[in-house]
């Protein structure tokens, strides 16, 4: 599955779309490096979807986002796993790609996502 990373970026770009009520839509400024960090998730670890990508100021500010949100900067998504797997899968898979080991791992219980982001400054993970 996915032996492109070419056909994985552009079947994954309309998923990482600002996807807010009334809002811009727009396929944003996704960071290359966090398409390919998700590449490298999804051929280890494919049981998943996608529940937010890129989110402009509008659609962040509704969803609680944080001022600054990775999401804002085309550095993150939120992802939830297939019912028959957890949160927890989802770590254990993203720590093995070093974008993600690297970046923020973050486990939003109120809405059972898994946020992954690409930050520069060191590994974070936090909600576990
Ligand atoms: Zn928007
Ligand atoms: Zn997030």
């Amino acid at each position: 599955m996915f032996d492109s990373f070419d056909l994985f970026r552009r079947q994954t770009a309309p998923l990482m779309a600002c996807n807010g009520n009334n809002c811009c839509g727009h396929v944003a400024p996704i960071q290359p490096d966090l398409y390919y960090a998700l590449w490298r998730l999804t051929r280890l670890f494919p049981h998943y979807s996608i529940s937010s990508g890129f989110r402009c100021r509008t659609h962040n500010t509704a969803v609680g986002g944080q001022d600054g949100s990775f999401h804002m900067l085309g550095m993150a998504v939120d992802v939830i796993p297939t019912p028959d797997h957890t949160p927890g899968d989802i770590r254990s898979a993203a720590l093995r790609i070093h974008l993600f080991a690297d970046g923020g791992i973050i486990y939003h219980k109120d809405s059972g996502s898994v946020h992954l982001d690409i930050r520069a400054d060191g590994a974070y993970e936090f909600g576990w």
